[in-house]
This record gives C-alpha cells, sequence and structure tokens, in this order.
C-alpha cells in the first residue's frame, strides 16, 4: 500500500550537525539487559530497529570509566579500547540497515556503588548515593574534574572509532554525574562548579565543547537534559532552571534530547500517563534554541507524531518503548501499513529486565532479545512445516498469539473462544482502573488474524475434550488461562481459609468480571504484581472501605521492577485504601479477619464482610486432562499433537503469555534442542 501523505513529513531528512538523518524516527537510548554482557544479541536488537526503518538507533547508557560501574544492571561500556570491539558490532548492524547510530555516553556519579569497580563514587560535593548503598560518594577536586573530562574525551574518541554518528553528553535523568553538577541540591560546591547556575552547568559547557572539538567533525554532539523532575523547588524546574540552562546553552549541543526526570517520570507507565505526557514541559525547548529536538511520549500514533512535527513541539519523534514493542513501526507508516503496528501497552515489562539484569521482554513484542539468540524475526517467520492444521482453544493472549504467528507461518487454524469476545485476561483486566491500553495486546492480534484468510474463529464456543477429539485436527494447543484461588492459598498461606456466615471469601476473577460484593472489603495481595492494587482501587471507587493486606513491607512490591510501585502505593493512599504490610491472615471470623505479623506472629483483627484473595492462579487443565485420558483414541481421531501453554499450564505475566504462544507457533513442525537458545558469555 503506498504510504499515506499526511505521514510525509516524517520520512524527511533532518540535520543534525555535520550528519544527517534518512527520516524523523529516532530511537533515543534505552537499557535492555544485553548490553556489555550479550553483545551480539544487544546489536542485533538494535540492527533490527534500524531495518525496520528508524532514522537512528541509540545504545543504552554506556559508562566512560569503572568509577561509573552501575553493575548489577548491564549496561554499555566503554572504559578502554577493549571495549571497540563490543561497539562495532552495534554500530555494524545498525549502518548494514541503513540507521544512523548513536552512543549514550555516562559517568554515573552518586549513582552507582562501584561494587564491581570497587572504587568511591564521584559527585560534585560529599553526598549519600541516590540509590541504596551502604556507602557515600566524594566530593570531586579539580584533579578529579580533570580526569573527568579527560575520560570523557576519551570515550567519545573511541566511540567515534567504533563508528558511531551520535555523542551524547548525558544529563538526561537523576542519575548521572552532569545532572547532579546542575543540581543545587546536589552541588554544595563553593568554586566556579558550584553556587550560581552559570557555575553548576560550567562542567556541562566544558564536556559539550570537549566533545565537540574531539569528535564533532563527524559526529553531532548531541545534549540529553532532563528540563523538569517533578519535585518542585528542591528540583529542576522546566520553567525556571530548565528554560534558563536550555538557554544558556542554545546552539551549542547539535541535537536536544529532552525529557524529564526521574526515569519513572520519562518512562511513564500507561496506568499513570497518556502518550504525549511530556509535552507541557519540553515545548519550550525549540523556541530556545535553533538546534533539532528530540523527545518522547510513548508515540504510537502516527498522527499524534505529525502534530508533535506540525505544531513545533519536536523535530524527531523519540522512542524507546514504541520501538520495542514495534521494531518495524517507521516502516508500516512508511508503507501504509499503520494499522498493523503493534503499539505499546504501557506496561513497563521491558523496564523490568533492566531491574532483574536480564535481558528485556515485551508484552507485545515476542520477538525482543530472541533475534540473535533464537533468529526471531518480529515480522518474519518460517514457512509452515508441513500442511497440518491446528486447532487453538482459547481467545487469550496465548491462544492469539499462537494463531497469528501460526497463520503467518501457513497453517489452516482454527480458533475457538468460550466467551463471546477474544482477549481473554487482557479483556478483564484492561476494564480495571489505568489498564485500559492493556487492551491492545488483543486489539492487534484480533485485528491482524481478521484479516488473515487461513484461520476460522468462533467465539461463544465453549469445547470440551469430546469435541476436539471429534473434530480431528492435527495438532490441538490449549490456551485456556488459569483462574484466581479464593482460599487465599499462596507465598504464606498453606492451608485454606475458610468463609464464615457473615465474612466472605470472594475470587479476584468475580471483581474482574464484573461481579459485586458487600461491606467492608480486605485484599489480600500475596502476588505483588498490579492485581491486588487495581481491585483494591476499583473496589475503593464504587464506595466500599477497602483495607489492602501484605506479607510484603509494601503494596504491589515487584512492581518496582516496572517502576510503578511508588506511584501505586501513592494512588491507593490518595484515594483512601488502608495499607497494612507485613501481615498475613491467620483466618476469617464474623465480621472479621485475624492477621499475624510476619516478623513476630502478633495478631490483630480488623473489620471485614469481604475478603480477596490475590494470591495464585489453578490453571485451567480441564480440557486437556479430559483429552489426555483419551490419549489411546488420538490416532484413531487423526491427532498429531495435544499441547497446553501458558496460564493454562504455568500462569505467569501477559508478556509470558504471548511468549508462549509465539513460541508454540515457531516450533510446530521443528525439532528444538535442549537448550533452545545460542549462549553467549
Ligand atoms: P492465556 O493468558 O494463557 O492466554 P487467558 O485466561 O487470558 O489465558 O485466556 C484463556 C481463554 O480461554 C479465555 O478467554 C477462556 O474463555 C478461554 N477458554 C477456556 N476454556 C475454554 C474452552 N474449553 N473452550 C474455548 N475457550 C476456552
Ligand atoms: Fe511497551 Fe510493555 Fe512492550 Fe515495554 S513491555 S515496550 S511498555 S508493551
Amino acid at each position: 500500500m503506498p504510504r499515506d501523505k499526511r505521514y510525509d513529513i516524517l520520512f524527511e531528512p533532518v540535520k543534525i550537525g555535520p550528519i544527517t538523518t534518512k527520516n524523523r524516527f529516532y530511537q533515543v537510548p534505552h537499557c535492555n539487559g544485553m548490553g556489555h554482557r550479550y553483545p551480539k544479541a544487544m546489536a542485533a536488537m538494535r540492527g533490527m530497529k534500524a531495518a525496520g526503518g528508524w532514522g537512528v538507533v541509540c545504545t543504552e547508557e554506556c559508562e566512560i570509566h569503572p568509577s561509573s560501574d552501575i553493575s548489577p544492571a548491564i549496561e554499555m561500556r566503554l572504559w578502554d579500547d577493549s571495549d571497540i570491539p563490543t561497539h562495532r558490532l552495534m554500530t555494524d548492524a545498525v549502518h548494514d540497515n541503513g540507521g544512523l547510530a548513536g552512543i549514550q555516553l555516562v559517568h554515573n556519579g552518586a549513582n552507582v556503588p562501584n561494587y564491581y569497580s570497587r572504587m568511591p563514587p564521584l559527585a560534585p560535593s560529599d553526598m549519600a548515593t541516590t540509590y541504596v548503598h551502604p556507602l557515600q560518594a566524594r566530593a570531586m577536586d579539580k584533579q578529579d574534574i580533570r580526569d573527568f573530562r579527560r575520560w570523557h574525551r576519551d570515550a567519545a574518541l573511541r566511540a567515534k572509532n567504533a563508528g558511531y554518528d551520535i555523542v551524547y553528553v548525558y544529563a538526561g535523568h537523576n542519575m548521572t554525574l552532569l545532572m547532579h553538577y546542575l543540581l543545587s541540591r546536589y552541588n554544595k560546591r563553593t568554586d566556579e562548579y558550584g553556587g550560581s547556575l552559570e557555575n553548576r552547568v560550567r562542567l556541562v559547557r566544558e564536556i559539550l565543547e570537549d566533545t565537540k572539538e574531539a569528535v564533532g567533525d563527524t559526529c553531532a554532539v548531541a545534549f540529553r537534559f532532563a528540563v523538569d523532575e517533578l519535585m518542585g523547588q528542591d528540583g529542576m524546574r522546566w520553567n525556571v532552571e530548565g528554560k534558563e540552562i536550555v538557554e544558556m546553552l542554545s546552539d551549542l549541543p547539535d541535537l536536544w534530547d529532552v525529557n524529564i526526570s526521574g526515569w519513572e517520570n520519562d518512562s511513564l507507565p500507561s496506568r499513570f500517563g497518556a502518550e504525549g505526557s511530556q509535552e507541557e514541559y519540553i515545548r519550550f525547548v525549540k523556541q530556545a534554541t535553533n538546534k533539532p529536538v528530540v523527545g518522547v511520549g510513548r508515540f504510537t500514533s502516527p498522527d499524534t507524531m505529525v502534530s508533535q512535527v506540525k505544531r513545533g513541539v519536536l523535530d524527531l519523534i523519540g522512542a524507546a518503548r514504541p520501538s520495542i514493542a514495534d521494531p518495524f513501526l517507521p516502516n508500516k507508516i512508511a508503507e501504509g501499513r499503520q494499522d498493523e503496528i503493534r503499539e505499546c501497552i504501557g506496561c513497563n515489562i521491558c523496564v523490568s529486565g533492566d531491574f532483574t539484569s536480564t535481558p528485556l521482554r515485551c508484552t507485545q513484542n515476542p520477538t525482543m532479545a530472541e533475534e540473535y539468540r533464537k533468529g526471531w524475526h518480529p515480522e518474519l517467520i518460517a514457512k509452515r512445516g508441513s500442511d497440518s492444521s491446528v486447532l487453538v482453544v482459547g481467545g487469550g493472549p496465548a491462544g492469539l498469539e499462537a494463531t497469528l504467528a501460526l497463520s503467518k507461518r501457513g497453517y489452516e487454524v482454527t480458533l475457538a473462544e468460550a466467551y463471546t469476545e477474544l482477549g481473554g485476561r487482557v479483556l478483564l483486566e484492561s476494564r480495571m482502573p489505568g489498564l485500559a491500553e492493556w487492551k491492545r495486546v488483543a486489539d492487534h492480534r484480533t485485528y491482524m488474524i481478521g484479516q488473515a484468510a487461513n484461520v476460522e474463529t468462533f467465539v461463544d464456543s465453549r469445547l470440551d475434550a469430546e469435541q476436539v477429539l471429534e473434530f480431528g485436527f492435527d495438532h490441538v494447543l490449549l490456551a485456556t488461562g488459569a483462574s484466581w484461588r479464593a482460599d487465599g492459598v499462596g507465598r504464606s498461606i498453606v492451608h485454606p481459609l475458610v468463609e464464615t456466615a457473615t465474612t466472605k471469601l470472594v475470587s479476584a476473577d468475580h471483581i474482574l468480571r464484573g461481579g459485586a460484593v458487600t461491606g467492608r472489603v480486605v485484599v489480600f495481595d500475596d502476588e505483588h504484581y498490579y492485581m491486588g492494587s487495581v481491585i483494591a482501587e476499583r473496589l475503593r471507587d464504587q464506595g466500599h472501605e477497602v483495607t489492602l493486606v501484605t506479607p510484603s513491607t509494601m503494596a504491589a512490591e515487584w512492581s518496582e521492577n516496572t517502576m510503578e510501585q511508588h506511584r501505586i502505593q501513592q494512588r491507593l493512599l490518595q484515594k483512601g485504601v488502608d495499607m497494612i504490610c507485613t501481615h498475613s491472615i491467620v483466618k476469617l471470623d464474623e465480621g472479621s479477619v485475624s492477621l499475624a505479623c510476619e516478623y513476630t506472629g502478633f495478631q490483630r483483627r480488623i473489620a471485614a464482610d469481604t475478603v480477596i484473595p490475590v494470591t495464585m492462579r489453578i490453571p485451567d487443565t480441564s480440557v486437556h486432562q479430559a483429552l489426555m485420558a483419551h490419549s489411546d483414541a488420538f490416532a484413531d481421531n487423526g491427532i498429531l499433537s495435544v499441547s497446553r501453554i501458558a496460564d493454562c499450564h504455568a500462569p505467569g505475566t501477559i508478556a509470558m503469555a504471548v511468549y508462549a504462544g509465539h513460541q508454540y507457533a515457531r516450533e510446530l513442525d521443528t525439532e528444538v534442542p535442549d537448550i533452545p537458545f545460542i549462549r553467549e558469555g
């Protein structure tokens, strides 16, 4: 299909210092949990973005020196020349696929503990490390400043040598030494590097000048700068210091990459903010410089992108998450296939890769970080290995993704879903407070399989084992999901709770399906991701008195990995949800529940009419079990295989369900080795 003329502006080249991009699609730096430890996988992932049409593809942050050692997080390193070959993998992969490569040099200052290098962290003044570590950062003296400038310059030269087209100076988050110099709450120096704003900007200016002088003949020098920190007068404010800094440095960098800090504000989850949420903070920048400006906003809609450019907010459409969810987003717009974009849902599962020091994964894009080690391409898939037919039972994220990927391979697929609409858990969960965008997981796949000639879909069709046997499909895939336990059993509780005449146990599924409850509610969260909190929020919105009880020290503990925990706890408290941490449920009484402290065992009672445990789910294995009881009849019925995947196999995240569906489709009619991926390192 030809490109929609309205989007032509997105494909205009942009001059950035000595280089020119082929279009306005710009993958800003983003971490990925691969970096220097899995360099081939990292490079293949970046190369795939370039192949998908991103005009610029950047690295994650890249440490310039061992005093900026962020381990155990896995980022890039350019400590000395021995790191250059790793970077060559990346720049070659990007260049070979028609993109320009950018590198985000960083010194992490007081943000890092240097556990690997064992060097004392550096800061403008003596200060506590910004994350909790049992050490402090030391104030830099003049020699330290000279050393830092030399390290940065050397790293820039190495970056040029490694083939990068854009070299960053980075003060884009409250995680960098340069940002610490800019901020008066950290910079207490009394020399020419502290005090007035002019003085606090001095080091940034020197580093920008050093970098331009060192590599500016062939490389563009970008400045990534957080114009606001959303914390009032102790932090950067876009309309006070932020604006002044942009005006002071105006045309010194070749490119302004502007955002808001910290990272949790920058990569805002959809539960707490919509596409383009940074605009009000960053839109002034273009008025204060003649240089191009790039910014992010979880942009997935080409119309919004065009509007950003036309209204003079941005010159380049920055994206981290949208490029992860769909590496081929630019090409899809270029080819008039924008309705095929796999839109990021803003769940931040990708971010958890950084926090868990593992290769990132994506809810929408199961091929993310599998480009090298499994050879998975986000758009291409091997042709079918036979002319077998496949019956997929269950139209949740796993069944939908399996159906889509199998249809792309050319199999004849029949999808049966018990409910009247496709989507499974995604459909239900997307109706919970703040999770509406998650429905994109189902919408994209439902749309795509609707276009496929080789898929027949039946909704309102609950199948039993007898029917499955009768149909005689060659392969049967069960993706029938799971249901929440209502008896409290999980991590902390091992014996089922028993309800009383006046205090009832209600399953999380009842709430997910829009069911009502009575009276005062206790949500018992021993799962520790988002579910307990959205149920508490929903019921509080309905006017119930709600108490969230959790054995953890905080609400939704695992969501620290998606950078949502702080906001979840804040929202619950603001809405008036009571919270009792470090407690488990002992038993239900009449009109109350007995809780016990996880540490002391001391018991207390709180009023409750309804208790909703969010602890674990029971895989729905009913059809699978009934089928396997007749496995001797498979051959007579022409059945070659029966498999079950995802939540009816081992309940997990939506990302895991999508992945399992995709994996099934990839592996059908193939030999799978015991270790099904290439190992690195
Ligand atoms: P997953 O995350 O593994 O995809 P979900 O719970 O989201 O699991 O989806 C499972 C889907 O399977 C649900 O939409 C459910 O209605 C459907 N389902 C369960 N049992 C059957 C069945 N016997 N026949 C057809 N559909 C079923
Ligand atoms: Fe978007 Fe979620 Fe994928 Fe991250 S994991 S890119 S937030 S869909």
